[in-house]
């Protein structure tokens, strides 16, 4: 037997100042989908990743203003996010790092050090305008009316401190190659986008003077110093397996598997340049592939508290509960363009394609099944998928494509019914044939709605008609 492939796949971390976004909730349910197919469907050995970010001046300031300490202040958010993986139905074989784990602050710092003797990090003296809203200097140029572009509210402070710097600049030519071969960036507009970030490198600033901020991990040798937010952040995807510890996972998934990380649109810069040129300088493999998605926008605007347009996660599971959420996500959101969602919208989906679609399906031919079969089967779980499965779309992560896929032939056996009315016939041989189709219907959305798919199969093999899958709304 040849060795399993290993497959490595993780979402960005979201930052632990505000509650789950959707946008999250999006990325996390797709990369649990990713990982189940390739562990359930395509037999590999899959790492899956995510966790929480929660150094930083943003959380420090809010702590503060609450009176509470950094570290209790992310402990109490952390539980959120651990509640929101339970909720969405993520896979129990999840790691979950927290970045104030001090198996990754080891891990940050042996990041450092090996940058630091290869040279690509030195001391300098700043001066720029800082925007709270990225945890970032926004540089002069990209200023609009003297504000940041994305956070126009935000008061940008001056900041002039001695600080560490990461030397980007020296690493042109090689993150050049590394696009072109090595690094795999999807969709194409994003490695454009990465191009271009190429075109104009600048060192950028990787510490905070601790006397002003000292919700950081320290910097090496330098009791003065705290990493900047992002270094830190990004090192988890390295954490998370363990290293500098023990190289069984990461040489296993980060070296010798394929590497995929999921993160939002906004993230180019520091997902595919950044984080690629800490790897690079710490002479570490890169990321194999990084997948970029749109946003979750409502009613034609970014959700904002003020707009009152915020749809958050927990809104969503409590209308529709944990398959049809999954579902909604990742049908209805686009995996690459933005995607507009009201609830209007969400309960005609749910309606019309769960509610009137599958769960009526289901009813229906084992409501057949119960009265006309007495015959029990087992089928062999791996096997009868359509011949036209698209297992090309869950290659280029077009879990939506799949779905409508599955949800065509889920019209098409409505049809079937329709057309030949078997409960009038009660043919045997046809309600076989529907109950197959079904059952096939049932593998296919695994990946996807894992507990719906366990009740079809069940269903299936035994003749029963399970209980309604999907109740009206406000019924
Ligand atoms: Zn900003």
């Amino acid at each position: 037997m040849p060795d399993k492939k290993s497959f490595y796949i993780t979402t960005t971390l979201p930052y632990v100042n505000a509650d789950p976004h959707i946008g999250f909730a999006f990325e996390i349910v797709m990369a649990d989908a990713i990982a189940r197919y390739r562990r359930d469907e395509l037999k590999e050995e899959v790492f899956f990743s995510t966790g929480t970010d929660e150094h930083g001046l943003k959380i420090y300031q809010k702590a503060l203003a609450q009176g509470k300490d950094p570290q209790l202040y992310v402990d109490e958010y952390v539980e959120k996010f651990l509640a929101l993986k339970i909720k969405l139905g993520i896979h129990e074989d999840l790691n979950f790092i927290r970045t104030t784990n001090p198996l990754h602050i080891k891990a940050a710092m042996e990041l450092w050090n090996r940058c630091f003797a290869n040279k690509y990090i030195y001391p300098k003296k700043y001066k720029g305008l800082y925007c709270i809203g990225d945890e970032a200097f926004i540089k002069e140029t990209e200023l609009v009316n003297g504000r940041c572009p994305n956070h126009p509210n935000v008061e940008l402070q001056e900041i002039e401190e001695e600080n560490y710097f990461f030397k980007l600049t020296a690493l042109k030519q090689d993150l050049e190659r590394l696009i072109n071969k090595g690094h795999e960036i999807k969709p194409e507009w994003a490695k454009g986008q990465a191009s271009n970030f190429l075109e104009n490198l600048e060192d950028i600033s990787i510490s905070r003077d601790k006397s002003k901020m000292p919700w950081g991990i320290p910097v090496p040798n330098d009791d003065t110093q705290v990493m900047y937010v992002w270094f830190d952040a990004l090192t988890s995807y390295l954490s998370t397996l363990g290293w500098p510890d023990t190289e069984e996972l990461f040489d296993k998934f980060w070296v010798n598997g394929e590497t995929l990380q999921l993160a939002g649109k906004d993230q180019v810069r520091f997902q595919s340049i950044i984080w690629q040129a800490m790897l690079f300088a710490a002479n570490l493999e890169p990321t194999k592939k990084v997948f970029y998605h749109g946003f979750v926008t409502s009613g034609g605007h970014k959700m904002s508290k003020s707009l009152g347009n915020v749809i958050n996660p927990d809104e969503l599971l409590e209308r529709y509960k944990t398959e049809a959420t999954r579902y909604l996500l990742l049908r209805h959101i686009h995996p690459i363009e933005d995607t507009d969602v009201t609830w209007k919208r969400l309960d005609e989906w749910y309606e019309s394609h769960l509610v009137n679609g599958l769960g009526n399906l289901v009813s229906r031919i084992m409501k057949l099944a119960e009265d006309n079969l007495v015959e029990e089967r087992d089928w062999d779980t791996s096997g009868y998928l359509f011949k036209d499965y698209p297992a090309e779309k869950m290659e280029e992560y077009r879990v939506d494509l799949v779905m409508e896929y599955i949800w065509a032939k889920i019209g098409l056996l409505d049809k079937d019914i329709q057309e030949k009315k078997p409960w009038e016939s009660k043919d045997k041989e046809l309600i076989e044939d529907l109950v197959l189709n079904l059952y096939r219907i049932g593998r296919m959305i695994r990946p996807f709605m894992p507990e719906t798919s366990k009740i079809i199969i069940e269903a299936t093999k035994s003749n029963k008609k399970p209980e309604n899958l999907f109740p009206r709304i406000n019924a």
